[in-house]
């Protein structure tokens, strides 16, 4: 079993911080790591970003948080992950990066500088507007159309060829709006070309631990990937350690309900399939 989500951003980026998560991992039976630092983290990816920080007079808990990070640098980080390697931990070099609009030649240059072993894909952004920053920027929001607004925005990372796998398909819910014009129509089609491109949907506990408290993605969408066969990647998103590998039994168990007997591994941007053991 591996957990291909979680943060360091908690602690510093030093060997010490990083055991304590290894150390959840092997109490919890894990076998593998995938460290997956968010790229608004480090500042290569500041001049993406940069609109955001732009004083309009709205969104200004955007301008707050942004003008926070970019600290880092990726050398940094993919050296501490190195390290770690070399110590015998056994890693993955992941990194989460932010689907936004216009910025795909951006993110390509960036990412093919460093030696990956894969790439999140993830939605957290819609326009200017951060949704899942607290409940309380959903105040005055339609919520049917910010869930078709997502999914428009979802379906163009999923064309984007930059990523391997997308991370919590359906983040929209993470607060507990629930839409009442349905969605199923995006959704499907998501789901098929991701399934035509073989990229990977997450299956993460990190819902359990929000207020909708249920799996991403939602079950009836983990039932439709099975019947296309796309492929799948187990992920905790832990931002402590105490959170690697958190629930991964349900998640288990909840894929094997819909039929699937494999899950995916990544090196250097490549692609394995590997059985998923019993519980
Ligand atoms: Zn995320
Ligand atoms: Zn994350």
């Amino acid at each position: 079993m591996v957990d291909y989500h979680i943060h360091l951003e908690n602690g510093p980026y030093k060997l010490d911080w990083l055991y304590q998560f290894w150390h959840t991992a092997k109490k919890r039976g894990l076998t593998e790591i995938g460290i997956t630092e968010h790229c608004h983290k480090f500042k290569e990816f500041y001049p993406m970003f940069s609109y955001l920080a732009a004083e309009d007079g709205s969104y200004q808990y955007m301008h707050e948080w942004i003008k926070k990070d970019f600290q880092h640098s990726l050398e940094d980080y993919i050296d501490l992950l190195l390290r770690a390697r070399e110590q015998g931990i056994q890693i993955k070099i992941g990194l989460e990066v932010d689907y936004l609009p216009n910025s795909s030649e951006f993110i390509h240059n960036i990412i093919n500088q460093y030696p990956f072993d894969y790439i999140l894909g993830s939605v957290h952004v819609i326009g200017k507007w951060g949704f899942d920053y607290a409940p309380r920027v959903w105040e005055g929001r339609d919520i049917n159309q910010a869930y078709k607004d997502y999914y428009q925005v979802l379906a163009a990372a999923v064309n984007s060829e930059l990523f391997d796998i997308i991370a919590h398909f359906d983040l929209i819910k993470v607060f507990g709006h629930r839409n009442t014009v349905s969605v199923e129509s995006e959704v499907k089609n998501i789901l098929q070309k991701m399934a035509d491109k073989k990229l990977c949907l997450e299956i993460s506990s990190a819902g359990i631990r929000k207020p909708i408290n249920e799996l991403y993605p939602a079950e009836w969408i983990i039932e439709y990937a099975a019947k296309l066969q796309v492929p799948i990647t187990f992920a905790s998103d832990a931002h402590y350690p105490e959170d690697v590998g958190f629930e991964w039994e349900k998640l288990v168990s909840c894929v094997k309900k819909y039929g699937y007997g494999k899950y995916t591994r990544f090196s250097q941007r490549q692609a394995f399939y590997d059985k998923i053991i019993c519980v």
